[in-house]
């Protein structure tokens, strides 16, 4: 029989607690948890042993394990534990640590987290864009208007060198500081949790996308049936979004036509139907929190964060168009700066943020898939 020495660490065990499993204590390792749980593998299922770990202050074997993102946060467990230990929240806790953990650089991990950094994480766009508009001149000369007199957010802040010159360099951090992340996640998946096989990686990657784009196992999910519509119009909204970006990018480099574009145009259609779906399922994920509150928990700072920031992109840029229209320039503008400042704080932190739980669940499912934990597609 093979032994393991545990070294407890008290300040994981701390920081689980405050991270929003305050009731990790209460649980007497029952199981029910385990047996109610529809996306668990039968061999050495979760989460009642990742409650014991988090007990023990077992750091390195929680938050490398593919198991925590396995779990899709249902509650059903959380409703069912019959001490009130709410093991799906304490799992979730343990996904925003290995978030910390992993994402670089460190220190910014740690104010995105952090609920009192919260002015600052929206301070520095709106520096960013004051800074810009005091340069163009708006403060002293006024807002230009487009063609015809209308009003037109790219002479408010042209895409070059205001716009662009920010994003993409942006864009580009956060892939590098996504790979080197999860790098150091599968490395240590690897490590703790046995090495990949020979097996087709591409046949793990293929299974991984098609589960995702089906969402097949919300369908597992019981006490929060409902999250599944939700999840899934956030999510495809998210595409179609980044299907209207590259569109625009399109139109701009290639075709040197700059916005705005008429309403009939394939770029508003898209942008319009992405926005109103992303409107809609935040606010089924909102209602959902609040009806299912007793039963699975109403979340912590980082998932309110989350919703916050991707409430406001989806707000301010739908205000923004329908002032613009309606000619209201005094609404439409600041409409858009707002607008400029969530996106910022959607790309610039999200590996810090609960949108990396796209990229750390990926991963997870292609090396669970890739190990023969997860034989579900
Ligand atoms: S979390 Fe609750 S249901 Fe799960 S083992 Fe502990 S007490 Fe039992
Ligand atoms: S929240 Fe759902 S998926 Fe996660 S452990 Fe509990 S029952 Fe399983």
């Amino acid at each position: 029989m093979s032994e393991e020495i545990v070294k407890p660490d008290l300040n994981f065990v701390k920081e689980v607690i405050s991270s929003g499993g305050e009731s990790l204590k209460k649980c007497y390792q029952c199981s029910t948890c385990t047996v109610v749980c529809g996306m668990t593998p039968d061999n050495s299922p979760f989460p009642r042993k990742e409650m014991l770990y988090a007990q023990w202050g077992m750091r390195d074997k929680l938050i490398s394990n593919p198991d925590i993102w396995l779990c899709h946060q249902c509650s059903d467990c959380t409703a069912y534990c019959p001490r009130g230990a709410k093991p799906g929240e304490v799992l979730g806790a343990i996904r925003k640590m290995a978030i910390k953990n992993y994402s670089k650089p460190s220190f910014l991990a740690s104010m995105v987290n952090e609920p009192k950094s919260a002015i600052l994480l929206f301070a520095i766009p709106i520096v960013i864009f004051l800074v810009f508009m005091m340069i163009q001149g708006h403060f002293t000369t006024g807002i230009p208007r487009g063609e015809g007199g209308i009003i037109s957010f790219s002479k408010f802040m042209p895409p070059i060198p205001y716009i662009d010159f920010l994003f993409i360099p942006l864009a580009a951090l956060v892939v590098l500081s996504f790979v080197a992340s999860i790098k150091s996640y599968w490395a240590d998946m690897a490590k703790n949790y046995g090495k990949p096989t020979d097996a087709d990686i591409n046949k793990s990657i293929t299974d991984t996308i098609i589960e995702i784009l089906s969402h097949k196992k919300f369908s597992k999910c019981n006490v929060t049936a409902d999250r599944k519509i939700a999840h899934l119009l956030v999510f495809y909204s998210f595409i179609g979004l980044a299907i209207t970006t590259s569109i625009a990018v399109f139109y701009l480099y290639l075709l040197k036509w700059e916005s705005p574009y008429p309403q009939t145009n394939i770029i508003k259609i898209i942008g319009n139907i992405s926005g109103i779906a992303l409107l809609v399922g935040i606010t089924m994920i909102v209602s959902n929190r609040i009806k299912n509150k007793d039963k699975a928990g109403i979340g912590s700072y980082f998932d309110w964060l989350f919703i916050v920031i991707v409430y406001g992109v989806g707000a301010t840029g739908m205000f923004a168009q329908i002032f613009r229209l309606l000619d209201i320039a005094f609404i439409a503008y600041p409409m858009y700066f707002a607008h400029l400042v969530f996106i910022f704080a959607l790309f610039a932190y999200a590996p810090f943020s609960k949108m990396a739980h796209m990229v750390y669940r990926t991963t997870a499912l292609v090396f669970a898939k890739h190990v023969g934990r997860d034989k579900s597609i």
